[in-house]
């Protein structure tokens, strides 16, 4: 089918929620999507940070055909064995405590948003969040989000927030009261523009929580699931949070998300206090299980480490190049260049030359590239930033 045909149904069929780029992806296998009319393109952004170990993995693949044909849903008043295994095999690489699943990053995010409500229920119900933060498109997640951009023409927002300065200490000392009941934080903030928190911060933070009963809950709905380096992004910083929230890369395609909240916090939901129809599904499960094999097996963590010193490198030393260059900021392999100017164009001209990448905040190029990419392939992508760098 033509683009043109797809693009006139598209627009008299579909709801126009997306600024849409004129490109139609027909098949991809690991760092690479192909158009419709065969054009290959290098994706270095895993389809906003989800196809964390490459596009139609071979074991993730197989995993869905054989699920596929033996048993796709069943009701979660049910058992069916992949959803426990997948739930020990989170557990075991993160902290003791127990799993809900369920299908996206903000349903992940509502669902910590009740478990937090519960928890301190009825005295303690406020919760702290961070301005440049993005938890995701629901009402409650929106609401926990902390860029007023997001916010226009939802009003009003559900209550119960206070959205303080992100690496404030100050800031959290001050929002704290009686009344807060957790802090969830983004410990790099992806559509915020890769902003990493410090080291100190959060171990400061991690320890007036504890030293005030608040829940802290990491949103690693981006950050989780090795794109950091680390299976979890909260274990660059010797920590360990109450709940952590998972999606995106944790099918690397496939729908699904998680809240793991610690053994204290795992007796909070209840029967009838929260559920979801397809959370946990067996066709779920088993495309993420199929997700740890392959890190395992292929050893991605390690191979994310060296990519990422590599990666890093060589956009400090496009910094030194281009007074364009703000600042590098990232870890593992979710990177950015903070540019003086737009960043569009640079976007548009990677576009041209068969690349993909995202810009943020207007002017911060975001990469993030999969866990299986190559040394040749960062090396192309550098080349066509340089290029597209000198042309501003
Ligand atoms: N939380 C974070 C940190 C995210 O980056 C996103 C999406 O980009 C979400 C939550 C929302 O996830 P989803 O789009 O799967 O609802």
């Amino acid at each position: 089918m033509s683009l043109k045909t797809i693009m006139s149904r598209y627009e008299k069929y579909v709801i126009p929620c997306y600024n849409k780029v004129p490109v139609a992806f027909k098949r991809g296998r690991g760092t690479t999507l192909w158009d419709e009319s065969g054009h290959a393109y290098l994706d270095f952004f895993s389809g906003w940070a989800v196809s964390s170990i490459g596009h139609c993995h071979p074991l993730v693949a197989k995993a869905i055909r054989d699920q596929a044909s033996r048993l796709v849903h069943v009701p979660n008043n049910f058992y069916h064995d992949d959803q426990g295994r997948l739930a020990e095999t989170i557990v075991r690489h993160a902290f003791p405590g127990k799993v809900f699943f369920c299908n996206s990053g903000a349903e992940a995010v509502e669902g910590a948003i009740k478990l937090a409500r519960f928890y301190g229920y009825p005295k303690r119900t406020e919760i702290i969040t961070m301005k440049g933060s993005f938890h995701g498109r629901t009402a409650g997640a929106m609401s926990a989000t902390g860029q007023p951009k997001f916010h226009q023409g939802i009003k009003p927002l559900l209550g119960g927030f206070k959205r303080i300065a992100f690496n404030d200490l100050k800031a959290l000392k001050k929002a704290i009261t009686s009344k807060t009941v957790a802090v969830l934080l983004e410990l790099i903030q992806g559509e915020g523009g890769v902003r990493v928190a410090d080291a100190q911060y959060v171990k400061a933070l991690r320890k007036i929580c504890n030293d005030r009963g608040i829940l802290l809950i990491v949103d690693e709905v981006q950050t989780g699931v090795g794109r950091t380096g680390k299976m979890f992004c909260y274990q660059h910083y010797g920590i360990r949070p109450d709940v952590m929230l998972l999606a995106k890369s944790l099918g690397n395609g496939f729908p699904i998300g998680a809240i793991v909240a610690s053994q204290k916090l795992s007796k909070v939901l209840k029967p009838g206090t929260h559920a979801t129809t397809f959370g946990g599904s067996p066709l779920a499960c088993a495309a993420s299980l199929a997700v740890f094999q392959a890190i395992k097996k292929e050893r991605l963590l390690e191979r994310a480490q060296s990519l990422s010193r590599y990666l890093m490198k060589a956009l400090n030393d496009l910094k030194k190049k281009h007074s364009v260059v703000r600042e590098v900021r990232g870890k593992g392999l979710l990177a950015a260049l903070e540019l003086k100017v737009p960043g569009k164009p640079v976007v548009d001209y990677c576009l041209k030359h068969f690349i993909l990448i995202n810009v943020t905040q207007n002017r911060v190029l975001r990469f993030a590239p999969p866990m299986i990419i190559r040394k040749q392939e960062i090396d192309r992508v550098l080349g066509v930033l340089d290029k597209a760098l000198l042309r501003l």
